[in-house]
């Protein structure tokens, strides 16, 4: 059990229109109690952000996350989204180094961590997704490339800055997959990316850095995952696209810190 607020995130990636988003939030909000024990972030695609917004500006339990955005604020960078757009939204967090976004378009440790210090600067919170593929895990790597990962992205973030970013440690070959790291994978991978925090901000800052779990939490494993003393909630892709399942794991990370 830990003392840090879980937060689980529902990233659903390139899933649901504005009706269902709505459709979704309509189903999903009543289950939540006014006191929720963990913070809960929804994460749609961008073209959903402003239909999620009218459910959740000013929400006193959940926020609003972006998938992505772009580090400069405006420009001439077509297509991109930058920081002054997702606030104008009411965006509050913004989901930053995914490993599709690594792998399928290339974002490299430098340019992840230009979009860290900008989100931060304007008041977002990142969401940083760190973690390993089977090969590099199966490598002996897993701690050189989270270890790098970290230091990458969150190179020039100041220490009293860290505490507001969110890690998510996401191993890529759990990531839609249905193949969960195992409790004890879990909690060996987050003690070593706390361990790294420690390395990076000393350890008084890495305590109260919150580390999320991604790759096929479900509720059906989620109270497993969650009790482990360093895993501080999840970001959850596929189980998050049902609101009766999302609010399973959200009850799984609230017990985990009764
Ligand atoms: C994710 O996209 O970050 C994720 C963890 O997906 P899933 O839960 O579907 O594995």
């Amino acid at each position: 059990m830990s003392t840090r607020r879980p937060i689980v995130a529902a990233n659903w990636k390139m899933n649901k229109t504005q009706p269902e988003t709505a459709e979704f939030l309509s189903a999903f909000l009543p289950l939540l109690g006014p006191a929720c024990a963990s913070d809960v972030v929804i994460v749609p695609p961008f073209t959903s952000v402003p239909k999620a917004s009218e459910f959740l500006r000013n929400h006193p339990v959940v926020g609003l996350g972006a998938q992505n955005m772009h580090p400069k604020p405006n420009g001439a960078f077509t297509g991109e989204i930058g920081a002054p757009f997702l606030v104008d939204l009411g965006v509050t967090h913004v989901v930053l180094g995914h490993s599709e976004r690594r792998q399928y378009f290339a974002e490299s440790d430098a340019f992840i961590n230009e979009k860290v210090r900008a989100a931060l600067a304007a008041g977002l919170t990142p969401i940083l997704c760190i973690g390993e593929t089977l090969e590099e895990r199966d490598a002996g790597r897993l701690e050189a490339v989270c270890r790098t990962q970290l230091q990458g992205g969150l190179a020039l973030v100041a220490a009293d800055a860290a505490p507001k970013v969110v890690i998510a440690y996401e191993p890529v070959w759990a990531i839609g997959t249905g193949r969960t790291a195992s409790p004890a994978q879990a909690q060996e991978a987050h003690a070593f990316v706390r361990s790294v925090l420690a390395d990076l901000f000393g350890h008084a800052i890495a305590g109260q850095i919150r580390i999320q779990y991604g790759g096929s939490m479900k509720p059906d494993n989620a109270v497993e995952l969650m009790a482990q003393p360093d895993v501080d909630g999840g970001l959850i892709g596929g189980a998050s696209l049902q609101p009766e399942s999302f609010f399973a794991i959200i009850k799984a990370a609230a017990e985990s810190v009764a």
